[in-house]
């Protein structure tokens, strides 16, 4: 086949998937699709969604070929079957992406974890151009990392090495998160679950304010936090204190377990408001051993796992291709 040859790169989020092709010449981003993500219809839900997307997005594209095919996807993940594995946040549970894929696309098809694949395009094109050593970190609805040591992208056993978001930040609290465990870093403040540290400091708190008000009445969405704090809120303002020092001490456990020269930060709160990041820095300091690393913002922005995946597709690191790389 002559023409385009065409990447096939899938963000699969809990709430949203991303299916995005890209030029493989270039990994040049040609066309993307963003639709809610498949909350039942079995194993094979998600995987035909994905193929859905495609076909609409292929439409009126000239003559192409599918050269690769990678998925970046929340987790946990079985890596040698990449399966997603009884996920927490997703109603489905346990869904199937390689397989189905490649048997419909017969291209190589790789799944990591969304963060691995976001800190792959850091490494080949983005902050960590250059570096051996690059951590991409998301604070979003969820917390993850994906993480490169030594030029080595950190895959794990089952493919889940890298559960940052489960770090230990306040040992004495009794915020549950998600999973079960108290103190842990996306249990006190992920975007969905820093509501639950809201409840905790008003009652901390002696004064009043428009969103000391507003508390009373329910659990405040992290969009409205960072609006209240933008606009001098006082009790806004005591809240992203405390919440800055919880995620600069998870930061700094990061830097102290991987010794990168750059993090680069995405997910919604940190896109959405840059600033944070600064104050999550002044703290940073009180909690580390290693020497502090560049702190950077994703150039690409929502983007950066359907990037990954892309590059993951086209140029797999060895360990993958040992666990995924055969035709099966
Ligand atoms: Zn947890």
């Amino acid at each position: 086949v002559t023409g385009l040859r065409i990447v096939v790169a899938a963000d699969v989020g809990a709430t949203k998937t991303r299916v995005a092709l890209f030029n493989s010449a270039d990994v040049g981003l040609v066309s993307k699709a963003v639709f809610s993500t498949p909350q039942e219809g079995g194993e094979d839900a998600v995987a035909n969604a994905i193929i859905k997307a495609f076909r609409s997005l292929v439409e009126g594209l000239p003559e192409h070929e599918v050269v690769a095919v990678g998925v970046g996807t929340i987790g946990p993940l079985d890596i040698r079957e990449g399966r997603v594995v009884n996920s927490p946040n997703i109603k489905l549970g346990s869904f199937d992406l390689r397989k189905p894929l490649q048997e419909y696309f017969r291209a190589p098809t790789y799944v990591v974890n969304d963060c691995v694949a976001a800190v792959y395009a850091e490494y080949l094109s983005g902050a960590g151009l250059g570096k051996k050593n690059v951590v991409y970190l998301t604070l979003s609805s969820g917390i993850g990392a994906g993480v490169i040591v030594d030029g080595h992208l950190l895959l794990g056993k089952d493919g889940n090495a890298h559960e940052v978001g489960h770090i230990v930040v306040s040992y004495d609290s009794d915020i549950r998160c998600g999973c079960g465990g108290l103190g842990h870093w996306e249990g006190m403040a992920s975007g969905n679950n820093l509501w639950k540290l809201i409840e905790k400091l008003r009652v901390r708190w002696e004064g009043t304010s428009e969103l000391y008000e507003i508390s009373a009445e329910g659990p405040v969405p992290a969009a409205k936090l960072f609006e209240y704090w933008k606009r001098g809120d006082e009790f806004a303002s005591y809240v992203i204190k405390e919440l800055a020092r919880i995620n600069a001490a998870g930061v700094a456990s990061v830097i102290n377990v991987y010794d990168p020269e750059v993090i680069s930060f995405g997910g919604s709160i940190i896109l959405n408001n840059p600033e944070f990041l600064k104050v999550i820095q002044e703290f940073v300091k009180d909690y580390v051993i290693n020497r502090v690393p560049e702190f950077t913002i994703t150039r690409f922005g929502d983007d950066v796992v359907v990037y990954g995946a892309a590059f993951i597709a086209l140029k797999p690191p060895q360990e993958l291709v040992e666990i995924q790389g055969r035709l099966r």
